[in-house]
């Protein structure tokens, strides 16, 4: 039996994270491409995950989320921001930061709107605003640093322009959006009917003493922004797929009226554990800049002085690792033969692109026990040392 329907996404495969761990596995590889923890959780999550489930709570949650999570989110976000967000109108539990950028994108735009992405973009965003109806414009960050190019922004800005899409702790270029950026992007937008979606789930992880620059701390984004944030990443469990949408309370019943069609309420025994967990804990969040940033140091140091360089991440759970003293530009070139030649898997930039491009960068998972990032550290350092062999 074949289907003969039309393709709505004709030009879409499957996501390069779960190709890489597809063939990491298949290999037997160190796996450092699909950004998850091979570390333990807390021990009191799985209790309190055991506890709800005990206690009953099994059937459907609340549409928006448990009460006691979205007060839960609203101290969290107190303690980080200083900021005070009601939970009845402007936080919705999401099932993980996919859903809020899926769903926030379905109720913001539609046929014939422009939506503007910045890439690398993060493979999720184009899909989203194609099966809305809408066209994604993709602008470059600019290389090396990936910063933005605010005038290219004000250029792109048309009457079509409905939603803008930013990401900082930026994944996958490990960099970190300043105030300035959220000042100039405040500027572009001004006087025009255009929405902000913020993806902001690395928002703890952000290095060597910076600041996480959060569009809801700025008070003109915050009243036209939708700002994403993800618990499998600050909790190390990316199983859990439970994030949250933070957004005017206008803007949450549009986000509301499409999530309760798109997944309607997210696991209750999760949103329970979730919510007795940020009691039991209320730091949470708070030690994963020193943490990540000791794993990004562990490998920047343990590669130290060979052919493959490191420019030192500014945030996010991953880091950049360049390979141009080593090798040919063809970044998808390099990661296939990091794995099948080293034995440690990457995810290369190019699929993060509109256009075809050859880089010289893939991206590392630092999110590793010790043991894994010391033994890809090697391998990897073995790797640069044939390659230099090879071509001196
Ligand atoms: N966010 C993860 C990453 O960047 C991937 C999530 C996924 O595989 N869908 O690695």
């Amino acid at each position: 039996m074949s289907w003969h329907g039309r393709s709505k996404l004709p030009d879409v495969g499957t996501t390069i994270f779960t190709v890489m761990s597809r063939r990491a596995q298949a290999l037997g590889a160190i796996n450092l491409g699909q950004g998850f923890p091979d570390y333990d959780i807390d021990p009191l999550l799985a209790e309190l995950v055991a506890r709800a489930m005990r206690d009953g709570h099994n059937q459907y949650a609340p549409m928006e989320g448990v009460p006691g999570l979205r007060e839960g989110i609203a101290r969290k976000l107190e303690a980080s921001y200083g900021l005070s967000f009601d939970p009845e109108s402007e936080i919705t539990v999401t099932l993980g930061a996919t859903e809020a950028i899926y769903s926030g994108i379905q109720a913001v735009v539609g046929a014939g709107d422009e939506v503007i992405a910045f890439d690398p973009a993060y493979d999720a965003y184009e899909p989203a605003v194609r099966l809305a109806g809408a066209r994604c414009v993709r602008l470059p960050l600019l290389p090396p640093d990936f910063r933005y190019d605010w005038d290219r922004v004000r250029a792109a800005i048309g009457p079509r322009t409905r939603l803008i899409l930013i990401n900082s702790p930026h994944n996958p270029a490990c960099t970190v959006a300043t105030s300035g950026d959220l000042d100039a992007l405040a500027a572009a937008i001004r006087g025009h009917d255009i929405t902000v979606l913020s993806d902001e789930v690395y928002e703890h992880m952000v290095f060597d003493g910076r600041a996480h620059a959060s569009v809801l701390a700025h008070p003109e984004l915050r009243a036209r922004s939708l700002a994403v944030f993800s618990f499998g990443k600050t909790l190390h469990a990316t199983g859990l797929r439970v994030g949250y949408a933070i957004a005017p309370a206008a803007l949450t019943a549009e986000l509301r009226k499409v999530h309760q069609f798109n997944t309607f309420s997210i696991a209750h025994p999760l949103q329970r554990a979730i919510a007795d967990y940020l009691i039991e804990r209320p730091g949470t969040g708070r030690d994963l800049a020193g943490f990540f940033q000791a794993k990004r140091n562990r490998l920047r140091a343990a590669l130290a002085g060979g052919g493959l360089k490191l420019p030192p991440a500014q945030g996010t759970f991953f880091q950049l690792l360049d390979f141009s003293a080593v090798a040919p530009p063809g970044d998808a070139e390099f990661a296939e033969r990091m794995l099948t030649e080293a034995g440690v898997a990457a995810i290369p930039l190019s699929p993060f692109y509109a256009g075809p491009i050859r880089l010289s960068c893939v991206r590392l998972c630092i999110a590793k026990r010790d043991a894994t990032l010391d033994a890809a550290a090697e391998r990897l350092a073995a790797f640069a040392r044939r390659l230099e062999r090879a071509g001196a």
